[in-house]
């Protein structure tokens, strides 16, 4: 069995985007030399999220206006008080930050139309995505 560790960084383009960073996860399965296991993908942040689901440029758009319809930023939240960007945190506590997907022949092994998606609800920012492989 072998376990492999890492972190990658991801640049945010805007206050609300999504990121598809399935290829950049895969590059780092290649470099460390996955076969078929499990990958764990953690985003260590409480103002961005990961989720999985198709990159077609319309939905990406639907994804963050339902995002901000749910989350009503700029609203009379409470957190706006610290730092303005309760809508954010609320965001990452519907999508959650991390999800665990299973690798086959060294990739990610996800359906026709799946994408791993970093989704960002208060940047520009960079964020980072932890990784743990465990497999063969
Ligand atoms: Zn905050």
């Amino acid at each position: 069995m072998r376990v492999a560790q890492g972190t990658l960084e991801v640049k945010t383009r805007s206050k609300f985007d999504i990121i598809d960073v399935t290829e950049q996860v895969e590059s780092w399965l290649s470099r460390v030399g996955a076969g078929s296991g499990l990958l764990l993908v953690h985003v260590p942040h409480t103002t961005a999220a990961i989720a999985v689901n198709e990159a077609e440029p319309g939905l990406l758009s639907d994804i963050l206006e339902l995002l901000k319809e749910l989350t009503k930023p700029g609203a009379a939240w409470r957190h706006n008080m610290v730092d303005d960007n309760a809508h954010a945190h609320l965001g990452n506590v519907i999508i959650d930050t991390s999800k665990t997907l299973p690798v086959a022949g060294g990739k990610l092994a996800l359906g026709t139309w799946q994408r791993l998606l970093l989704i960002e609800m208060d940047g520009p920012r960079v964020r980072k995505l932890n990784l743990v492989y465990v497999g063969e």
